[in-house]
């Protein structure tokens, strides 16, 4: 085990000794690790993660603390508009975030932590690139590690399904539908194949799948059209759900209107359809269909991280880490949790960006107040509404006391989400790729 304190983690993954500063400071000046470290004089504050909530708190902190960030993803990532993505409507580059830029005085270590040693107050972490074993300590940390995409269980999901959680899963995806049309182009293809690979299986009606279900038909009725016609037409996008509507958390006018306009497009919605089992081209419905599939995503809610699964701190029968109205995990007072990972006992909300951001502004400032020994109130959740794109330059809103649906609530989602972007530059790329889209169509290259 590494004492924290004696040791220091070098630019290039050396451990150092304290002692060792000094000669640093004269050999080597410009490392960006030596000032920071040189003063002990604030506590740590170690955040795991760089996802919403743990973006929104590091940019948010005042410098009471020396702040050091571990996560496998060196960037903030706007999910909201990933399923944009998929399809090139928006480019993967124009919704990321370099976590640097959240603020200059930050350690980040691209790294996943992999354990928790709450007596000795370190974290176990293994760096992205080379698998170099290390370890942080902390004064005070914050796990913000989301969570994953669960296949709860159902046998071939894990091997075969698609997911879209991070950018690397829509450039799959954005990858696979331009594969397909052009593997159902060759010569020699038989019907049966060439109809498995024109067949787009969704699983799971919440925003996510049909956002991502639109956004493709989007694609395929304004791009692939152009390129496949004798394609496009044969091919069919099913968007397949357990419980007996779509988008569940939605107004029931609004949900009608989406299953509606599905209706009138080319998405298949099955409702109450549980799906059993996954194989390589077949997914099985409870009912005993079989429905033979060239690509099916699965997304169908939250599970915990392996790192949450692992580590010993109180959990929900969910593996949700269980914290209280301050964020503060039971059990200990310098180590709290927030966004998809955990839930506040006695106030569960829902896992949405708009909680895990609320959630990181409020413990940043509630951090910088008890840093200052000044009183801290309990977190309270504002709900903004929901909105959802459901294709056709179609949006639902659901907000409190307005329900809004169609092209003006289409451009209201738009200005919406590029208000919450989170740089000027940011903002300005998705503006030029919806421009870009609209003008000279999405890219059908596939590389
Ligand atoms: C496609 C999609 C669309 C969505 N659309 C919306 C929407 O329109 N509106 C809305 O409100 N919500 C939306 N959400 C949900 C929203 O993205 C999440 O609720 C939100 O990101 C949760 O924030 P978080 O900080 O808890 O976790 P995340 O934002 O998921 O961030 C988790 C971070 O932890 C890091 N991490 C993971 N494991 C480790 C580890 N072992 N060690 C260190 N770091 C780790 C990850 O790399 C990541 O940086 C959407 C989600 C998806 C996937």
């Amino acid at each position: 085990m590494l004492d924290f304190n004696a040791f220091i983690v070098s630019r290039n993954g050396l451990y150092l000794n304290r002692n060792a500063v000094a000669f640093i400071v004269i050999e080597n000046s410009y490392n960006p690790i030596i000032p920071f470290m040189s003063n002990r004089t604030r506590a740590h504050l170690l955040v795991l993660g760089t996802g919403f909530g743990a973006f929104n708190l590091v940019k948010n902190l005042k410098d009471d603390y020396e702040i050091i960030v571990v996560s496998p993803r060196n960037h903030f990532l706007f999910t909201p508009l990933l399923p944009s993505t998929t399809v090139g409507t928006i480019e993967f580059r124009s919704i990321i975030e370099p976590i640097r830029h959240a603020r200059k005085d930050i350690r980040f270590y691209h790294a996943e932590v992999v354990g928790i040693d709450t007596a000795g107050n370190t974290v176990a972490c293994i760096g992205v690139a080379d698998k170099h074993e290390f370890e942080v300590g902390y004064d005070v940390l914050v796990v913000a590690v989301g969570a994953v995409s669960n296949s709860f269980g159902v046998p071939g999901v894990a091997e075969h399904a698609m997911f879209l959680k991070e950018l690397n899963d829509a450039r799959e995806l954005r990858q696979r539908i331009v594969r397909n049309f052009e593997q159902a182009n060759l010569p020699g293809i038989s019907v049966e194949e060439r109809q498995r690979l024109l067949h787009f299986i969704v699983c799971g009606g919440g925003p996510t799948g049909v956002e991502f279900a639109a956004e493709l038909n989007d694609f395929m009725l304004e791009d692939l059209q152009k390129a496949y016609p004798h394609l496009v037409a044969e091919a069919r996008i099913t968007l397949v759900e357990a419980m007996k509507e779509i988008l569940g958390a939605f107004d029931e006018k609004l949900r009608r209107y989406a299953t509606e306009l599905f209706a009138r497009q080319r998405i298949s919605v099955l409702t109450e359809s549980p799906v059993t089992k996954v194989d390589e081209t077949t997914v099985y419905l409870k009912d005993g269909s079989e429905l033979p599939y060239g690509l099916l995503l699965w997304s169908t809610g939250n599970g915990p991280t392996p790192f949450v699964e692992r580590i010993n701190l109180p959990k929900d029968n969910r593996s949700r880490i269980l914290i209280d109205d301050f964020f503060r995990v039971e059990g200990f007072d310098n180590i709290y949790a927030l966004g998809d990972c955990s839930i506040i006992k006695n106030n569960p909300l829902p896992a949405t960006s708009q909680v895990a951001q609320q959630q990181g502004k409020y413990l940043a400032k509630s951090l910088t107040r008890h840093a200052r020994n000044t009183d801290v109130e309990p977190f309270r959740y504002k709900h903004l509404g929901m909105l959802a794109y459901v294709g056709d330059n179609k949006a639902l809103a659901d907000l409190e006391g307005v329900k809004g649906r169609g092209w003006a609530t289409w451009l209201f989602w738009r200005s919406a989400y590029l208000s919450r972007i989170v740089s000027l530059k940011n903002k300005t790329l998705v503006l030029f790729d919806w421009m870009k889209a609209k003008v000279f169509g999405r890219d059908i290259s596939q590389f």
